[in-house]
Formats: structure tokens, C-alpha cells, sequence
């Protein structure tokens, strides 16, 4: 199968220690850019990975078609890793999805379907995977090669980029995968990192990580893109967690901006809430102390929403556009 340069341009992405936001001396936090990927997202590692590992076991073949339900980034990494190396992709979006996302994903030269119904589109890619053995399907929920590689290569990275200094590691999860993966590598590396879970409010990951029995019901719409979940799922391992703390959309979108204009580094809402919730284990913080987090995808994808003045104000977030 053809490979083109680009692929080798996946990964080994800048650690930044994000100076403006530490919040008193010797407590710093520091942030890997993970929207300097290829398509803008840490997606692009899981899916040169799956990829790669399905073709060596003979699952995907020069006449597959990928296909998987996706919120728009792991849409945008499947269809370059796709193109890139002369096969087809299909992708279905939830009709929450940015217009700038799903317009990315056709761009790379997939097949995309926006559907309706918001818990829908994951059981439509199955159900195409299933139903059709020229189709492939990712299924970054269940697929243990989802957490496998982000504990093969960022949370390599974060370990090697910090020479071995990290006292806590905090990310959201919607697949579980990135926050999984990682956590175990620094686990391995040194068990007594603390790892968070920061959760949008609305998604049932804390409450179900806190043993709330009625967890389901903590279950409500919200804004952020990519984080949180209203199911629990494979790829998700609550056991390496150590705690959770939750945010709303307000902290995230804030603190997006704040990193654009403070930092100068443009990045999504889920971005936002890891840096927010960050800085909220920095001010618990006794001593000196080194937080990680990750940055996952860019702020460009989202400039019909958290970066537009009307759809913050839509949502009662007006106050937050830069005067
Ligand atoms: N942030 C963004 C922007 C995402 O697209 C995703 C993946 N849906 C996540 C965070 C969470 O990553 P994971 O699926 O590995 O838990």
C-alpha cells in the first residue's frame, strides 16, 4: 500500500510549559500540543495505528473501505489516513458536529453522513461494518488498539518530554482511550503520579467513577465537543484513575480563550476544560509540583462556535467575546 511523507508527521509533538497560567511558584503546568497533528487532533495516532496493525493482521486489504461513527476529529484522521494510503472511508457524524468539522472530513476525502438521532451514529458505522465484509470498522469505543496507542506513543512522549517529573496527569475522556493509554505508561513508569478524570457536566464518567448508582441520571446536553460520555464503554479504564473533577461549559470555553490570548495557542473546548481543570489540582497543590495535560485538538476547527460572538451568545456565553 502507498504511504505518503505526511504520515511520518503523526506524533512527537512539542510539551509546553504554559508559564501565564501557573498559579503560584514552583506549581507549574504543562500542556502537549496535540493539535499540531496533521489533521489537528490526537485522533491521527489511534488511526495510523489501528491502520497499521489491521493491515499486518490481513483485516484491512487493498479494497477495504473504512468506516466509523465519529464526532468529527477521529472522521477527519480516518479519511487522511485513509486517502493517504489509496483506500476509501466512510464517515457518520452526529448533526452536533461543527460544519467545519464535517466539511474537514469530506475535504480529506470521505464519504460523510450526518445523522440526526445523537447516540445514532456509532451503531450505524457498526451496523455498516457488520452487514458489509468489504468494510472496516474503527470502532475507537471498544477497540483495545484505541488505548494500545496512546500508551505506544504519547504517553511515551509525555514521560520522556517531562524526564520522568510528573506528579499529576489530568485529560477528559469521551472514548477513554487517550486518558487510559497514557495514564498506564506513567503509571508503569512511576505509580505515584495521580491521574484525573476532568469531565464535562453532563457526562455520566464521574458520576459512574464516583459509584453513583442512579449514574445515568446525571446525564444533560452540553457544549463541549469531544469530551464526556452518556455510555460507559470498553476503551474507558476507571480503574487508573485516582479522581474526577468536573466542569462546566463556561470553564471550558473561557479557558479556551485564555490559552488563545494569554498563550497564543489556539485549541479547542476540551482543551479548555483540561487546562481548566489543571489549574484547579495546581491550587490544591502543597508544594512544588509539575501538572500535565493535553491539548487535543485546535481551535480552528471550532470557528462557528467557541470562537463566534453569536453562538456564544446563543448560549448565554456573550460575555466572553473579546471586546
Ligand atoms: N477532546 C477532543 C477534542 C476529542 O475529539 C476527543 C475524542 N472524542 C477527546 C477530547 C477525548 O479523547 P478520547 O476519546 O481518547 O477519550
Amino acid at each position: 500500500m502507498p504511504e505518503i511523507e505526511a504520515l511520518k508527521l503523526i506524533g512527537s509533538t512539542p510539551m509546553l510549559h504554559l508559564k501565564t497560567l501557573d498559579p503560584k511558584p514552583g506549581v507549574e503546568i504543562h500542556a502537549k500540543l496535540e493539535f499540531l497533528n496533521p489533521t489537528g487532533s490526537y485522533k491521527d495516532r489511534i488511526i495510523a495505528y489501528i491502520v497499521q496493525k489491521s493491515i499486518e493482521s490481513g483485516k484491512i486489504t487493498d479494497n477495504t473501505t473504512i468506516v466509523e461513527g465519529s464526532s468529527g476529529n477521529t472522521g477527519a484522521s480516518v479519511a487522511m489516513v485513509a486517502s493517504s494510503m489509496g483506500l476509501k472511508s466512510k464517515i457518520f457524524v452526529p448533526d452536533k458536529c461543527s460544519d467545519e468539522k464535517a466539511a474537514i472530513i469530506r475535504s480529506y476525502g470521505a464519504e460523510v453522513t450526518v445523522i440526526d438521532a445523537p447516540e445514532s451514529y456509532e451503531a450505524a458505522a457498526a451496523q455498516k461494518g457488520k452487514e458489509d465484509e468489504n468494510y472496516y470498522h474503527i470502532d475507537q469505543y471498544n477497540n483495545p488498539l484505541n488505548p494500545e496507542a496512546h500508551y505506544m506513543t504519547i504517553g511515551k512522549e509525555i514521560w520522556e518530554d517531562m524526564n520522568g517529573e510528573i506528579d499529576a496527569f489530568v485529560a477528559t475522556a469521551s472514548t477513554g482511550g487517550a486518558i487510559s493509554g497514557i495514564a498506564r505508561r506513567l503509571k508503569e513508569n512511576d505509580p505515584g503520579i495521580r491521574i484525573t478524570l476532568a469531565d464535562p457536566e453532563g457526562s455520566i464518567y464521574k458520576p459512574y467513577f464516583e459509584g453513583k448508582e442512579d449514574y445515568m441520571s446525571y446525564k444533560k446536553p452540553f457544549k463541549v465537543e469531544g469530551a464526556g460520555k452518556a455510555a460507559i464503554v470498553d476503551a474507558m479504564n476507571f480503574d487508573i484513575l485516582d479522581d474526577a473533577i468536573s466542569f462546566n461549559d463556561e470553564n471550558a470555553i473561557e479557558m479556551a480563550h485564555r490559552l488563545a490570548r494569554q498563550e497564543g495557542l489556539m485549541v479547542g473546548g476540551s482543551s479548555g476544560g483540561n487546562v481548566w481543570a489543571a489549574l484547579e489540582i495546581a491550587k490544591r497543590m502543597k508544594g512544588p509540583a509539575k501538572i500535565v495535560t493535553v491539548l487535543p485538538d485546535s481551535g480552528f476547527k471550532y470557528m462557528s462556535k467557541v470562537f463566534n460572538p453569536k453562538w456564544l451568545d446563543e448560549i448565554g456565553l456573550g460575555h466572553l467575546v473579546a471586546k
